[in-house]
């Protein structure tokens, strides 16, 4: 029931696209494409799917460091997108990377830098295999690649010390950093501004106007339920104003 009522949701967000139009940006969220059992993942045909879709709709493609720049020249965000991959899981070297390097696109990628374990285990206790440090250095220099960091040790940085969020926050060059598990608080955005970060992703849902706080970018999840349908629901202006209405609400009860 949930599913059916969703499907009605996307299908009335995709249906009056044709009629509304907005001048945000969108943020894509995407971890992997090789784990068929973690909800995060999104098959090597949706993906392929997706990227066409994007060519084809005459969106432009940034990182997300080059987003910040645009917001800050007051250049347009009408039909700009900047693909995000969280965590470096191993399957962004055999499935993604050709795909981007193919079609000339930008992405950024959030690493957890400290992780010194080949694999990360997710909330549900799968170990997924990750890109390794070596191979990451050999992504720098890749200038399609933008390198952002995901803490070091991929913990949530609300439940550490102060001291340990100075480990968790150290550069290496990177300009943008993504809160693992999108968890962040007024100490964790000051403290990411300080660091000297240009902007932080989060795991809320929405768009990016010029108004947005770029310590506190919303971005869209996609994953293995995003269809067809939802993909091109989750890109639309119904969407983005839903989500923003939703985040109205959810902040007005705090
Ligand atoms: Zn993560």
């Amino acid at each position: 029931m949930k599913q059916f009522l969703k499907n009605i949701f996307y299908f009335k967000c995709a249906f009056w696209d044709f009629l509304l139009h907005d001048s945000k940006a969108r943020i894509l969220m995407y971890h992997s494409h090789e784990l068929p059992n973690v909800f995060f993942n999104v098959s090597k045909e949706q993906f392929v799917w997706q990227l066409d879709y994007l060519q084809n709709h005459g969106y432009h493609f940034v990182t997300v460091s080059r987003l910040v720049e645009k917001m800050n020249n007051k250049e347009s965000l009408r039909n700009v997108i900047a693909i995000t991959y969280d965590d470096g899981h191993r399957d962004f070297l055999t499935t993604a990377l050709p795909e981007f390097i193919e079609r000339d696109i930008p992405v950024t990628l959030y690493f957890p830098k400290g992780m010194t374990r080949d694999t990360l285990v997710t909330s549900t206790g799968i170990s997924c295999p990750l890109i390794s440090r070596e191979e990451i250095e050999h992504l720098k220099k890749n200038p399609l690649i933008e390198i952002g960091s995901h803490g070091v040790s991929h913990t949530e940085f609300p439940t550490v010390s102060d001291e340990m969020l100075a480990v968790e926050l150290a550069r290496e060059g990177e300009h943008s950093i993504a809160y693992p598990r999108g968890k962040h608080g007024a100490r964790e955005v000051r403290e990411v501004q300080k660091a000297g970060y240009t902007s932080a992703v989060t795991t809320i849902s929405g768009f990016v106007g010029h108004k947005n706080d770029p310590f506190i970018f919303p971005r869209i999840s996609i994953d293995r339920e995003t269809n067809h349908l939802a993909f091109r629901a989750k890109l639309s202006t119904m969407f983005g104003f839903y989500a923003s209405v939703r985040v109205w609400i959810s902040s007005r009860k705090q």
